[in-house]
């Protein structure tokens, strides 16, 4: 999958779409899903051109897998999650029914979210 620099999160970096903003550091910005699936539904993403998790894991500094990562814990425990719990999902490619082509972690929180996968669909 090839970066498309006009992806919305893309668009949302270069300050062309606003966006409800709960983090930034000098590599992740995260905000609020235009869309939430749960009453915490937060979105964290490297400000890095990265389409997907082994394209990001390949290509980027220790420095932001760091902020990636260290963001999304802060920021679990700044609303208030932490301890209640909560998932983070990223969503890959075709099959992992990725919409937006820049990565982006979920975090999803604020109610109790039952199963991942239903045993159904394995
Ligand atoms: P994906 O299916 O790629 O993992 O999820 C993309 C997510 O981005 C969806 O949950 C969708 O609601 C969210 N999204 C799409 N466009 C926008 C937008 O313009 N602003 C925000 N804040 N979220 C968006």
């Amino acid at each position: 999958m090839t970066y498309d620099p006009n992806n919305i999160f893309a668009r949302i970096l270069r300050g062309e779409i606003p966006c409800k903003k709960v983090y930034e550091d000098a590599h992740v910005l995260a905000f609020h899903d235009i869309n939430p699936q749960t009453p915490v539904h937060v979105l964290v993403i490297p400000k890095g051109a990265y389409v997907s998790f082994d394209d990001f894991s390949a290509k980027a500094s220790d420095a932001e897998i760091a902020a990636w990562i260290r963001a999304t814990g802060k920021i679990a425990r700044d609303l208030g999650v932490a301890e209640s719990g909560y998932r983070v999902l990223s969503n890959i490619g075709s099959d992992g029914h990725q919409e937006v082509p820049h990565l982006h972690m979920h975090l999803f929180g604020g109610k109790p979210l039952g199963r991942m996968i239903k045993p159904a669909d394995k």
